[in-house]
């Protein structure tokens, strides 16, 4: 499989190339040259299926000769070595339950999978890859945790002073070794302007081979398709589903429509956003304007400028239309998170994190105009990350499980930094 960058002034490359490369030399993202089609009759068998017989056969075109099949049973084996379960709320909801990895958040999945391959192609590379990544919260621990002690890699996260959760900056802050966390004074959207910036600057760039650990890496965006056939092999439903994923950067969405493409089967796609709704805006209005971030408590996806939109786009032929038949957006406040979070604790006694609430009361308002069509919502975190949320909708703090607490006795460090490109530039050159 050749990839090919969306901005089109790039040579095609390999997977292995547009995996270290991160991002084109022309700036833009790399897109597969064609969209593979599973064999018909895979989706039919998905339930006699291992999990890591499904997750090899998922990647395995995208990723082609670069990496031998039994290294890449292993490296989607390790991806995929805990529990993905599908569990109904009621009758017409179910939670895929994705926060069952190391660092509570589906952002494992896709961290996890990068890392091994990364680690994989580094072998016998002689320098160094230097690996940047901005987080809103979840991919900064998922790609510390992945790329911990893995030797010839290191690892800088930019993250958003003050507006992580306790446990997401704890992740990201205290591993050490390869790891190095920059507190940045700024949104999230300032993180990720700077780290794009990096990339773009020559200067940088004969120094040191940088790479991106964010969903516009391909490893981290493809292996993200896994869990959508997962989730498919545990739904009994005789229509297909209704899929609600709660977005920011719209990588997870992104993923879902490439599975979608290759043959997934999926009634609708829905574009659970909190206020910081780009995309939703542009599903109405059919202009697209990236706006400035505003802090919600579903922090993650406090993502103005999605980065993924482009690759939406183009998996939609560009065409408006046909991305409206597929993909509903809705806006969801603070104040419905809440207390879509206190209802379904009451009614269904189901615990929601801030970012799976987003998408229930999103497919609650789709099912309303769409006679309940069934679906479910990806869970994309465990609610534990977010405990001063939990205490506001439900009057306790969730337990915090023994694996966590161990966090809370390890320091913080970080390396404290204004908003301006100049002292990260200064910062990356002096290391
Ligand atoms: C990152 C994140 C999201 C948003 O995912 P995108 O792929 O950026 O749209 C949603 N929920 C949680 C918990 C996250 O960490």
């Amino acid at each position: 499989m050749k990839y090919f960058s969306l901005n089109k002034q790039s040579q095609h490359v390999n997977f292995k190339e547009a995996t270290i490369l991160g991002q084109a030399p022309d700036k833009g993202l790399y897109f597969p040259e064609r969209i593979p089609i599973h064999a018909p009759d895979f989706i039919g068998q998905l339930i006699s299926l291992s999990k890591e017989e499904i997750a090899f056969r998922v990647m395995e075109p995208f990723v082609g000769d670069v990496i031998p099949a039994d290294e890449l049973y292993r490296i989607v084996s390790e991806t995929v070595n805990f529990q993905f379960p599908l569990k109904f709320i009621h009758a017409g909801i179910a939670s895929l339950e994705l926060y069952h990895g190391p660092t509570f958040a589906f952002k494992d999945v896709g961290a996890r999978f990068m890392s091994r391959c990364l680690s994989y192609f580094s072998k016998n590379q002689s320098n160094k890859i230097t690996i940047l990544v901005a987080t809103s919260g979840d991919t900064g621990g998922a790609v510390a945790n992945g790329f911990l002690g893995v030797e010839g890699i290191d690892v800088i996260i930019l993250y958003p002073s003050g507006k992580v959760s306790p446990v997401q900056e704890l992740q990201l802050t205290t591993c050490g070794e390869n790891i190095t966390a920059l507190e940045i004074d700024g949104s999230f959207d300032d993180c990720q302007a700077m780290v794009k910036a990096a990339f773009a600057d020559d200067d940088i760039n004969n120094e040191m081979q940088l790479s991106s650990a964010n969903s516009i890496n391909v490893a981290r965006w493809l292996s993200q398709q896994i869990y959508y056939f997962l989730a498919h092999q545990q739904w009994e439903e005789k229509t297909a589903p209704v899929i609600a994923v709660p977005s920011g950067n719209f990588g997870n969405l992104c993923a879902g429509i490439m599975a979608y493409k290759t043959g997934l089967p999926v009634q609708h796609f829905i574009a659970a956003c909190n206020v910081n709704d780009a995309v939703p805006d542009y599903l109405q209005t059919g202009i697209f304007k990236s706006k400035l971030t505003t802090p919600t408590i579903s922090n993650a996806m406090d993502v103005g400028n999605p980065s993924n939109f482009v690759r939406i786009l183009e998996l939609m032929n560009h065409e408006y239309t046909a991305f409206n038949s597929l993909v509903s957006g809705y806006t969801i406040s603070d104040e419905t998170t809440i207390q879509t979070i206190r209802e379904v604790y009451q009614k269904n006694n189901y615990l929601l994190d801030p970012h799976g609430a987003v998408a229930y009361a999103a497919l609650q308002q789709y099912q309303q105009n769409h006679n309940n069509a069934a679906g479910y919502i990806l869970e994309t975190a465990d609610p534990i990350k977010f405990p001063d949320s939990i205490n506001t909708a439900i009057g306790v703090a969730p337990k915090i499980p023994l694996a966590a607490m161990e966090l809370f006795t390890k320091e913080k460090r970080s390396i404290p930094m204004l908003n301006e490109y100049a002292s990260f530039k200064d910062y990356l050159l002096s290391r």
